[in-house]
């Protein structure tokens, strides 16, 4: 059996991986970053549209554009990577983790952990849409590899389940390749998607975006032939006598991504709603040894949020093995109107970085945390909506001054 060993050894050569070993590596550990793929970039090597950078490198690329960016970096630290290794799983014993390799089974010991394994998107499956068991059914994600990495297309006609990003994104896609996109349709009464991306993927091509409806039923002979959608009241409820048939080969999902957690979900907290790993906001997990960043921690809508949080995960493991401290920290709450957070914990002495969701939108309102009753930051007011995350940073001084040593709330005040 193979055995090698490391200061740091990082699960994922996606944004987050990268960023945190460039980060420890820049400060003299050994590092290794294993990853499944034969190649570095994860996600972003299927994204080849604009919008990728804007904040970390200042210019904006497509996604492998900004991966390749991120791997040049990496070929200065004296990084190892290895291809092709599957994480199966942990031992926390021996501080080692166990792989899957073409070499077969490898373990690699390691002073610090951090994981980055990205996110996996929901499938059909948990949508309990009835219906015939038909082929053209893809998620977003897998009609993008087709289309994208694979060059072939899911089918000719599409309908769109879903208005988050990938789904718009997509269905600009699809029909620059010469598919007819006929709508997207999203279940909630606003769209999940940025705001620039319904002006740029759906309102420039003239695609319908049809709010409140979902998809209720799916018919076809081996290949899907005809997609029944219906309206929802505010309960969510299907309002009868709105069902509407579409005559499609091909629906996209774009339905949700969960973060993936499942060869460490039996080693370390994670949220049981969202799936995704709990940290504190040095990035680490409930084991001192083990940290964490990128969509598998909480779903980002930027990858530059994604690599900066994976460079704090890189620096703390360093932080770790060099001093070996372990400092307390105290919960950070979802206070009214917040759907999502990063991170869970706050680190005493320590600057916090907050990364926030709001669960539906606000036309005007202001984001406040606080400890008790002493407000410790205030936002300016403003509007609010799901799909665009909002980061905020506090300096230690302004929490520790009043910081009652309890827990911190987030909140959303209406105005
Ligand atoms: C369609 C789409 C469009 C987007 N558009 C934009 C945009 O315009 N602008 C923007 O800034 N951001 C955009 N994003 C978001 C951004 O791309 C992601 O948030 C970011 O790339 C995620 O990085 P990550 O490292 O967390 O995950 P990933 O990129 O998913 O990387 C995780 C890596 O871990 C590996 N891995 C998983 N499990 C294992 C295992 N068991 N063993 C070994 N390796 C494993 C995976 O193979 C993968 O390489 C978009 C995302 C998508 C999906």
């Amino acid at each position: 059996m193979n055995r090698l060993e490391t200061d740091i050894l990082v699960i994922g050569a996606g944004a987050a991986g990268m960023g945190a070993a460039i980060c420890a590596a820049n400060s003299g550990v050994s590092v290794i970053v294993v990853e499944r793929n034969p190649d570095a970039g994860g996600i972003l090597n299927q994204c080849i549209h604009n919008g990728f950078g804007l904040h970390y490198f200042k210019k904006e690329f497509t996604g492998p554009e900004f991966a390749y960016q991120l791997y040049s970096k990496t070929k200065e630290s004296g990084i190892q990577f290895l291809f092709n290794h599957f994480l199966l799983q942990l031992d926390l014993k021996n501080k080692t983790a166990i792989f899957a390799s073409e070499e077969g089974i490898k373990l690699i010991a390691c002073k610090a952990l951090i994981y980055t394994a990205g996110a996996r998107e929901r499938p059909f499956g948990s949508l309990l849409i009835p219906g015939d068991r038909v082929s053209g059914i893809f998620t977003a994600g897998v009609a993008q590899r087709l289309t994208n990495i694979e060059n072939r297309l899911p089918g000719t006609k599409a309908l769109i389940l879903g208005s988050g990003d990938i789904g718009l994104i997509m269905a600009r896609r699809l029909t620059l390749e010469g598919v007819e996109v006929v709508a997207v349709c999203e279940r909630m009464p606003y769209p999940g998607g940025l705001a620039r991306n319904i002006d740029q993927c759906l309102k420039d091509f003239g695609i319908p975006l049809l709010l409140s409806t979902t998809v209720t039923e799916v018919r076809g002979d081996g290949r899907l032939r005809e997609v029944i959608t219906s309206s929802l009241d505010e309960n969510y409820n299907i309002i009868e006598g709105t069902q509407r048939s579409w005559s499609v080969d091909t629906l996209v999902l774009s339905v949700g991504l969960v973060p993936s957690t499942t060869p460490i979900m039996d080693y370390f907290s994670i949220d049981s709603k969202s799936r995704g790993v709990i940290v504190d906001n040095c990035m680490r997990t409930d084991k001192d040894w083990i940290f964490s960043a990128g969509n598998c921690v909480i779903i980002y809508d930027l990858v530059d949020y994604v690599t900066y949080q994976g460079e704090m995960a890189g620096r703390s493991a360093v932080n770790y093995i060099k001093n070996g401290n372990n400092p307390a920290r105290y919960p950070i709450k979802k206070g009214n109107g917040v759907g999502v957070i990063n991170c869970s914990y706050y680190v005493e002495n320590s600057d916090l970085e907050l990364y926030i969701r709001v669960n539906k939108p606000k036309e005007k309102a202001k984001l406040v945390v606080r400890s008790d009753n002493t407000i410790i930051y205030e936002g300016k007011p403003s509007a609010f909506i799901p799909s665009e995350m909002v980061r905020v940073k506090i300096k230690a001084e302004k929490i520790d001054d009043s910081f009652k040593k309890s827990s911190l709330v987030t909140e959303i005040i209406d105005l």
